[in-house]
Order: structure tokens, then sequence, then C-alpha cells
């Protein structure tokens, strides 16, 4: 094996003693928690890597980054998430490769998802992205509007026009911990109360179970709330060598 191919089965490993051991005190079937790999600001090379070694669901915030990736990786059996703030004009290419978008927050978006995923022929998975600290005063000038998600309020009506959108499938929610407000360094409290939204939206939408939470950093407390994908990138490839 290459360096790097050793280096990120150990660091996968690892992860993986994590996800079982927090699947064990949570008493949860380790099945019941996919690990998306956030592969973000690392090279296609690297996306071949990790799919020899097992994975099947990588993940990718920004559609420049994510549209060559992919490209030069359309042979390998992954599952594609776009989990980035989105803008519009980006839906096309992202239609093209992604399988499931989670980080639907507004309607203008569904309706351009909808309109593509119907004009290229596809089928795309939809998490709605909550925002549990929506209301918040951006932190570090702007961290809200970066971060993107719609209030718990407005899951019900997106929810419903996913649900009703050519082309689009609705899956789940998805969340990230917020760095400020009311949950603020309470990861678990936060993705506690994306259970609870989740068990709403179930009402209506019984098939959109996904619930999609924790990152290198608290990937346990998301476990432990009941997530059923966990979205880790630093702790599989390494400190990201920018921002991303
Ligand atoms: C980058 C990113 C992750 C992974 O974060 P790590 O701390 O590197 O594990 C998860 N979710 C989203 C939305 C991200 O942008």
């Amino acid at each position: 094996m290459t360096d790097r191919k050793d280096e990120l089965a150990a660091n996968l490993a690892k992860v993986e003693d994590r996800i079982a051991a927090a699947c064990a005190a949570a008493g949860r079937p380790r099945e019941e928690v996919t690990l998306i790999v956030v592969t973000k600001t690392y090279p296609a090379s690297d996306v071949r890597v990790l799919s020899e070694l097992g994975v099947r669901h990588v993940a990718e915030n920004r559609d420049q980054d994510a549209a060559p990736k992919a490209a030069a990786c359309s042979d390998l059996p992954l599952a594609w998430h776009f989990v980035g703030q989105l803008q519009t004009n980006k839906v096309r290419s992202v239609v093209g490769y992604a399988d499931l978008v989670q980080s639907v927050d507004r309607s203008k978006l569904v309706t351009a998802l909808s309109k593509e995923a119907v004009r290229q022929e596809r089928e795309l998975g939809c998490l709605i992205q909550v925002a549990l600290d929506a209301g918040e005063p951006a932190a570090g000038g702007g961290a809200r509007g970066e971060r993107g998600g719609v209030a718990p309020g407005g899951i019900e009506e997106l929810a419903d026009l996913v649900a009703k959108a050519p082309g689009l499938r609705l899956d789940g929610l998805m969340t990230v911990a917020p760095l400020t407000g009311e949950y603020a360094g309470r990861q678990q409290a936060a993705f506690e109360r994306l259970m609870d939204l989740s068990t709403d939206l179930r009402r209506a939408h019984p098939a959109a179970n996904m619930v999609s939470a924790g990152m290198s950093a608290d990937l346990e407390e998301a476990v432990a709330a009941g997530a059923t994908h966990v979205r880790v990138g630093t702790a599989v490839l390494g400190v990201r060598p920018r921002l991303g």
C-alpha cells in the first residue's frame, strides 16, 4: 500500500472504532449509522483510495472543487452528498453529480433543484438543513450566513414543497452544531433537538428518516442523540490545508 493509503486506512479504522463505541454506548446497532467522508479540499486521488478502502458515501461543499473531482471519480461506486451553501447558479452543475443535497434551506433552491433534476432525468435526495441558532447575530462577521439553514419553524413548509416537487425526494434533516445561541457548546442538546424535529417531520413524511449530524469533533454526541448519518472530514483525511 502507498503511504497515503496506509494513513487513510488507519484514520478510517479509528473513526470506525469511535462510531462503533458510540453505537454500543447508545445501545444502537452499528448498521444504523452511515459514515459519510467529507473530502472537500482533498484531491480525487484520495477519493479513489477511500473507495478502495470501502467508503461508499462522500461529501463536498463547493461546486468548483467538487465537480471536477466527481467527474474524475465517476467510475467509482460512490454516493455524492452536497453539504455546502448552494447558490442557484450552481444547481445545474451540482445536479449533474450529486445523489443528495443536504443543504436545502429555501424555497427558491427547491424550485431550481426540481427543475434541473427533471431536465437531467435524475432523482435527487434532499435533506432540509436546520439552523438551530437562527435569529442569532452572525458570529465572526457573517458565520451564520455562510452556514445556512432554515429555522425550525420553516421546516414543515419547505418539506412539503420538496415532497411534492418533481425529481426530488425528501430524505430527512441535517444540521451543523451551532457556534452561537442557546446550543453553543451543547452539541448533544442540539442534536437531540434535531431528532425531535425529525420525529415531527416523519409524522407527515414517514420515509424522510435520515438525520445527518455530527462531524469529526462531535460524532459521539450525534450518535448518542440518534443520528443516522455522520459527516467526517478531518478525522479521516487530516487537517485541511485551507478553509473549506
Ligand atoms: C467540512 C464539513 C464537515 C466535516 O467537518 P470535519 O470537522 O472536518 O469533520 C461536515 N459537515 C459539513 C457541512 C462540512 O462543511
